[in-house]
């Protein structure tokens, strides 16, 4: 898999061009939101996580989080990040890539919510599917095996449209 060069957050937006400083604000805006309606704090190490994740639509590694905070002063000891980011999976705010071993944060925040990507293997950005009736037809699948389901991930790998639609 070809890297590019790392670029600076704001620079690496995907393909199509998108001024990300808004997903980022969108994200910290709605993150806020939910933890004031759910009595949660919003603690400076739990916001900086969830920032540091969606400095793209790159799914990230927790060693490039650790990596990132290690000389940041907001208590980041790894245990700390790594229930940082419990929290803020717990709460729908971020969700894991399983195959990636990597967080990206959550597109619809808010609802209690399976996360099903379709992840690009030319410029590695997730993109949350609805999912909508997704879930729901795997568990009745399941349940007429007798299969009680109780999580399922789906990560799709191919190309995005704007890799499609730019020649290589
Ligand atoms: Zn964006
Ligand atoms: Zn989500
Ligand atoms: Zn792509």
């Amino acid at each position: 898999m070809k890297k590019p060069a790392k670029a600076a957050p704001a620079g690496q937006a995907p393909a199509h061009a998108h001024d990300h400083k808004h997903c980022v604000e969108d994200a910290l805006a709605a993150a806020e939101r939910l933890c004031a309606a759910k009595d949660l704090r919003f603690t400076p190490l739990r916001r900086r996580v969830l920032e540091l994740v969606w400095s793209s639509h790159k799914p990230v590694g927790a060693y490039a989080l650790l990596d990132k905070l290690r000389n940041e002063d907001l208590g980041s000891a790894p245990p700390t990040i790594y229930r940082a980011l419990d929290f803020l999976i717990e709460n729908g705010l971020i969700h894991r890539i399983e195959r990636m071993n990597a967080f990206i944060g959550c597109s619809h925040p808010g609802e209690a919510h399976r996360g099903f990507f379709l992840i690009c293997g030319d410029c590695g950005n997730a993109e949350e599917l609805d999912g909508d009736g997704l879930s729901e037809a795997i568990t009745a699948d399941a349940q007429r095996r007798g299969f009680a389901a109780r999580d399922m991930t789906l990560e799709v790998t191919g190309l995005c449209a704007d890799c499609r639609k730019t020649p290589a």
